[in-house]
């Protein structure tokens, strides 16, 4: 079930197992996943269908260091699908070098490694209609051999590759399914302000 926030009724935020902030491609993830485990979900997204002037608005903000990055409401969407509405689709697995601490990498160092996250790239990769679960040319495509003759060696390899996703909009994607749930109770145009437990 998909209801507007504003006009919602008390039954529509009854008591849930699980309660997922922002309806992008993580969130939707989430929620189709914790709903074949047979929980109830409340999926509360900021935005409606749509990114309007209003919701934009409410990505504005500052980067620290200052003007480090591009302004923050170009590249992120307030609305049901997240930046999903306006990614490129490119996937690719992390390395296991980008889970490690490293002194020159701030904030660096992830309390989980490379392996542990192994199993759920598939997953994802199903999601985003990306193709299967192989980033590298000499099993994707075993009769290329050698991608590019002689360029191979030290340092160098030719045999990583990429995916692409169609690129999949999450929102619209997975409306149906999530529509269609009686687990599932999607809120549009409800921003989370703060959480309050217990
Ligand atoms: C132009 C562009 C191109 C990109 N290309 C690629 C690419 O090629 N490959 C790639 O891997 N990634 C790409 N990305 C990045 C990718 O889209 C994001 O990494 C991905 O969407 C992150 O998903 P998310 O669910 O974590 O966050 P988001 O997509 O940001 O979703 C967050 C959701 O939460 C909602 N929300 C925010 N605050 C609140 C609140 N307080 N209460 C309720 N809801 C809230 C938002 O409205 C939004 O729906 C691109 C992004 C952009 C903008």
């Amino acid at each position: 079930m998909i209801v507007d926030a504003r006009r919602a009724l008390p039954a529509d935020v009854a008591d849930v197992d699980v309660c997922i902030v922002g309806g992008g491609p993580a969130g939707i993830s989430l929620a189709l996943g914790l709903e074949r485990c047979g929980l109830s979900i409340l999926l509360l997204e900021s935005g409606g269908h749509r990114e309007t002037e209003r919701s934009r608005d409410l990505n504005r903000g500052a980067s620290d260091p200052r003007n480090s990055h591009e302004p923050l409401e170009e590249n992120r969407r307030r609305q049901w699908g997240g930046a999903s509405a306006a990614w490129g689709g490119r996937c690719i697995p992390f390395d296991a070098i980008d889970f490690q601490k490293r002194e020159w990498v701030d904030s660096s160092g992830w309390p989980l490694t490379r392996a542990e996250l192994e199993p759920f790239y598939a997953q994802a990769m199903v999601l985003c209609e990306a193709g299967e679960m192989s980033f590298d040319a000499r099993e994707a495509l075993p009769a290329a051999r050698e991608l590019v003759p002689g360029l191979d060696g030290d340092g160098v390899v030719s045999h990583p590759l990429e995916r692409w996703s169609p690129p999949t909009h999450f929102g619209t994607r997975y409306r149906k399914r999530l529509a269609a749930s009686p687990r599932v109770r999607v809120l549009m145009n409800a921003t989370c302000t703060h959480i309050q437990l217990g």
